[in-house]
């Protein structure tokens, strides 16, 4: 096993807020980016925490992602709300976006947001969880860039193109699912390859386009398989047309073209819908659907997608993390002895 190292939540946050001042950041981009990583670290979303900085870094230092972004909110109809992401990083798009959402769906019963010139690279399960907060349901969907073949194609179109759904349950936590619409995610198949483990057959396909379960062959020159056939093609093609298409921002391959290669996100957008079932519904809605929850429940060893993390959550304690991934971080941070005291 990898050697790894003992840090707390506090440091995890600090580790990633210092390596964004020290690369250009100013605080309040610094501060968004560092809770996602932090966030993501406590619920045991590894593949989407510190191991994601050196990414980012890559990103500030060659100046594709501004880390002084400035987002503007505009809200052209009464339940269509605009963000412009100032080219900065997804997670300072959603903090400044994300209130108006929730604003209009409330009153409206529906709403949508319209991520465009940001930058994601992150789990989707934060946006959709901070709308079931609000009791309302959320649904949010990004692309990426081509990573994925087509049912029938050998050669990568879609990205990796996660959706994920939050449904509120008053006084209990939400059900979350937060998955990608490829058999794996890249992020999850790199963790494999660090740790040296094989991925299930029908992951994806090596450079020939051969079958492989070997995680190198398919991170390295090789393209992933969509889950479930032609089916989970026709969702990741959906996330395309709604992360891309419907609000005017690239799909994966135009995001691609335009990248600078430096490893870091693409500049891409991002699809929050909102909806309210106080408004339609009526009242009893959180009632009548935790009978079905608990139905669901009863059927032997089913779980709540988002119950892993939220037992995850409830451990304060320290979490150990990668060491070779800490020395990389720590090589783009002034004096990181300060942090890892
Ligand atoms: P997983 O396959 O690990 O999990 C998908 C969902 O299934 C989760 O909500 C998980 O809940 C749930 N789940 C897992 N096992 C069970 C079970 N036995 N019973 C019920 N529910 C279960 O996720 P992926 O590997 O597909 O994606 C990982 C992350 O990568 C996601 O957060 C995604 O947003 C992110 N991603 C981001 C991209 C980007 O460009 N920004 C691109 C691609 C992926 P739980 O967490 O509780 O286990």
């Amino acid at each position: 096993m990898p050697e790894t190292i003992a840090l707390s939540l506090d440091s995890i946050y600090q580790l990633a807020y210092q390596a964004m001042r020290d690369n250009g950041a100013d605080h309040d981009n610094a501060d968004a980016l560092a809770n996602t990583i932090f966030t993501a670290e406590r619920d045991g979303s590894v593949s989407h925490g510190l191991f994601r900085m050196p990414a980012y870094i890559k990103s500030l230092k060659s100046g594709k992602v501004k880390g002084n972004a400035s987002p503007t909110v505009s809200t052209p109809t009464a339940s269509i709300v605009k963000c412009h992401g100032d080219n900065g990083f997804a997670p300072i798009v959603q903090r400044m976006a994300i209130p108006h959402l929730i604003k209009a769906a409330k009153d409206q019963g529906v709403a949508v947001l319209a991520m465009t010139h940001t930058h994601h690279m992150a789990a989707l399960w934060p946006e959709v969880e901070a709308l079931a907060d609000e009791n309302l349901a959320g649904l949010a969907c990004v692309s990426y860039m081509p990573m994925v073949a087509p049912s029938g194609a050998g050669k990568a179109f879609f990205g990796t193109n996660p959706i994920a759904f939050a449904w509120p349950r008053p006084g209990k936590h939400p059900m979350v699912f937060d998955m990608a619409t490829a058999s794996m995610a890249m992020g999850e198949v790199q963790v494999a390859k660090r740790e040296g483990h094989s991925v299930p057959e029908g992951t994806g396909l090596d450079a020939d386009g051969n079958p492989t379960t070997d995680p190198a062959a398919i991170a390295d020159g090789g393209v992933l398989l969509p889950f479930g056939g032609h089916k989970g093609s026709a969702i990741a093609m959906m996330v395309e047309l709604l992360a891309g298409g419907l609000i005017g921002e690239a799909f994966s391959y135009e995001a691609r073209e335009r990248d600078n290669g430096d490893g870091g996100p693409p500049q891409g957008g991002q699809f929050i819908l909102a909806l309210n079932p106080e408004k339609l519904a009526g009242a009893g809605w959180a009632d009548h659907s935790d009978g079905f929850f608990e139905r669901l429940t009863g059927m032997g060893d089913v779980r709540l997608p988002g119950g892993r993390r939220f037992i995850n959550r409830q451990d304060t304690g320290p979490r150990h993390i990668n060491k070779a991934l800490i020395d990389t971080i720590s090589a783009d941070i002034t004096d990181p002895s300060a942090i890892l005291k």
